[in-house]
């Protein structure tokens, strides 16, 4: 029996530490305007799981979660990082991929909200795009 490996995340300031299972169920590059401004990047990688396979295993004290128990943005509110997001319901994590220490066996397989897409980037991939969720 195989045993999957888990992965190890942690924010700017190191103070917040996770753990998730290198299961995710799919990978994507948002470019709507929330995924930016919560990370201030151009669009945001993130790596989708159930909820039960990512823990907190360190600084769960310092976690500052915008939202609620079934919708929300969970970050380190000591540097502020955007760790992952609770979405579906509760039901699913969208980690931020750019907080993962440790490579995750997914890669991104498309984009998604290209249609709201920073008009200062260019996308220079071949990856599928899609003007909002697919
Ligand atoms: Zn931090
Ligand atoms: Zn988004």
């Amino acid at each position: 029996m195989s045993v999957a490996k888990a992965l190890t995340g942690t924010c700017f300031c190191r103070t917040v530490r996770y753990e998730v299972v290198d299961e995710f169920r799919y990978a994507m590059n948002c470019h709507c305007s929330n995924c930016r401004r919560t990370t201030g990047s151009a669009f945001k990688p993130f790596a989708g799981i159930e909820r039960e396979k990512v823990a907190i295993t360190q600084g769960a004290e310092a976690l500052m979660v915008h939202g609620d128990d079934k919708a929300n943005n969970t970050h380190c509110r000591l540097c502020g990082s955007l760790l992952f997001s609770v979405v579906r319901d509760g039901a699913f994590v969208h980690v931020a991929m750019g907080t993962l220490v440790d490579a995750p066996s997914i890669r991104p397989a498309r984009h998604i909200f290209v249609g709201s897409k920073a008009p200062w980037f260019t996308i220079t991939d071949d990856l599928p795009q899609h003007a909002e969720f697919p």
